[in-house]
């Protein structure tokens, strides 16, 4: 935090006295009592004790975190109808959190969070094969409540990462060589737009503000609850193959020939550390036996596997393995921080970077490659929803990374700075809505492409002043 912000948290946290009947945020002077007095669940701000954790994310950092006014954890969808609507009267910025894992920690702000997780949620109509879920719900809570009915949504590889927040901003998972990406599968939410109303949105109701929703949905309100079609799978082989660390070079050249031609149902993520996990290549395979037994034997191939550990099993327990960005086994570390970038290939200088930098990185440091772009999900039109970046054969190239010693702070950002400045010059200034990790210049089409100018009218109908900003931000070039 730099000076002038703490000398500002000091204040606002001294000045705020609950239990008098006032509950004062001194330098805005705004009375929260109103807020809390009509919440079914909770307003917790500074000085308690649930404090420390309420205002903080996954990618917490000195340079991303935040200290709110007040976080809103919702009882209920009016709790976010208030809160939108106090923030809105007080000029407060907000900051709405599902799964808190947003790259640049936008779940977080300092102003007021709303905060959706404790809204949990599940229905699931077997029949229509449909799943109607609260905000607060997560990718692995979706899996298994979907798996007891044999059925499976399309989310991302992440257990922990809010369904809500991966949908909003496109998604890409596991299956979406099968089904196409995350909001692919949307059939409508509700939402608590700029105006603090409740609104019913799919493709009947509002098609532009649903095109919306499906890429860029954060620009536009809070999403509450959403529906979403579940798909039929049988069981899937899913695992790691582990390679060893000097195999490098070769393994990441052959899973790029292997993924360039790859069936549908195929998804490897490629992950590289010098900490306990080495170079591992995970993967999730939905089809025939022989197809599956193909593709191993071309990654063995590639060079000696040193460790396979991977089984048939439902989707669902995949879906709840741990993320692949861990580096391993040890304590949470106090900071955590991550790269990404977005090629159009995987060319030979990102294989080149990767290995020169795998041979001086730190043992925190997992370098990945991910959501290999193949099958239905580029088969669908970049315009057909507001999630542009269909491409065959591009990729998410990506470097996470912690730390304990707030003496290292400015190191680590200076080493996650030129892994950037290696890899982003060849990106044609793209970048996913769900990766973004660095501001992009103010009404550039990088992150939304084709469907920037059609945002872009549709953020002006909807959120002409931007109240819902702590985003991947559809914003105009400045005058
Ligand atoms: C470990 C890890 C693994 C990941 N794996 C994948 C993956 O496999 N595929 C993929 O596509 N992405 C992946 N991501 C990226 C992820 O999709 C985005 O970070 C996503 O936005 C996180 O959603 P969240 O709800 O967890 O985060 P939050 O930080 O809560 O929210 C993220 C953004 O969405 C907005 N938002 C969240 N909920 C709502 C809501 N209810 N209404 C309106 N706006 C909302 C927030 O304001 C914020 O701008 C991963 C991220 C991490 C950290």
């Amino acid at each position: 935090m730099n000076t002038a912000t703490r000398r500002q948290f000091i204040r606002r946290s001294a000045a705020l006295t609950a239990g008098l009947g006032v509950l004062k945020a001194a330098d805005t002077n705004v009375d929260l009592t109103r807020l809390r007095a009509g919440l079914k669940g909770q307003l917790i701000v500074p000085g308690d004790e649930a404090y420390e954790s309420a205002k903080r994310v996954f990618y917490w950092n000195p340079r991303t975190e935040r200290h709110p006014i007040a976080v809103v954890r919702c009882g209920a969808e009016e709790d976010a109808v208030r809160a939108v609507a106090f923030a809105r009267e007080h000029g407060l910025e907000i900051a709405v959190r599902s799964g808190g894992h947003s790259h640049l920690a936008w779940g977080s702000s300092d102003g007021i969070v709303i905060d959706l997780s404790p809204l949990k949620e599940i229905t699931i109509d077997p029949e229509r094969r449909l799943v109607r879920a609260q905000a607060g719900v997560l990718g692995g809570e979706l899996a298994r409540a979907a798996g007891e009915h044999g059925l499976v949504p399309v989310l991302g590889q992440c257990p922990g990462v809010g369904a809500t927040g991966v949908i909003l901003g496109g998604g890409l998972g596991w299956l979406s060589g099968l089904f196409g990406a995350c909001c692919d599968n949307l059939v409508s939410a509700r939402l608590v737009n700029a105006e603090a109303k409740t609104v019913e949105v799919n493709g009947e109701t509002d098609p532009d503000l649903f095109w919306a929703l499906r890429g860029a949905g954060a620009n536009f309100g809070v999403t509450t609850s959403f529906e979403a079609q579940l798909q039929t799978i049988g069981p899937v082989l899913g695992g790691d193959l582990h390679f060893a660390v000097r195999d490098a070079r070769a393994v990441l050249r052959g899973f790029r020939e292997i993924l360039h031609d790859a069936p549908d149902g195929f998804q490897a993520t490629l992950n590289l550390t010098n900490g306990e996990r080495g170079l591992f290549v995970s993967f999730c395979h939905s089809g025939p036996e022989t197809e599956a037994e193909h593709l191993l034997k071309q990654f063995r191939s590639l060079a000696p596997t040193t460790k396979e550990s991977f089984s048939r099993q439902t989707y669902a327990t995949l879906a709840e393995r741990a993320a692949a960005t861990n580096p391993g086994s040890g304590p949470a570390p106090a900071f955590r921080a991550i790269q990404t970038v977005y090629r159009e290939r995987i060319s030979d200088d990102v294989i080149e970077v990767y290995v020169d930098q795998l041979a001086r990185a730190t043992p925190d440091v997992v370098f990945g490659l991910s959501h290999y772009m193949h099958g239905q999900v580029c088969r669908i039109a970049p315009e057909a929803t507001a999630f542009p970046h269909r491409q065959a054969h591009s990729i998410h190239l990506r470097a996470a990374y912690n730390w304990t010693d707030p003496k290292n702070n400015e190191k680590r950002f200076a080493w996650g700075e030129e892994w950037l400045r290696q890899l982003r010059p060849a990106s044609n200034d793209r970048l996913y809505a769900n990766y973004q990790t660095y501001e992009t210049s103010a009404g550039s089409p990088s992150l939304f492409g084709v469907n920037h100018d059609r945002l872009l009218a549709l953020k002006a109908k909807h959120d002409p002043e931007n109240v819902f900003h702590r985003n991947a931000n559809i914003a105009p070039a400045r005058v």
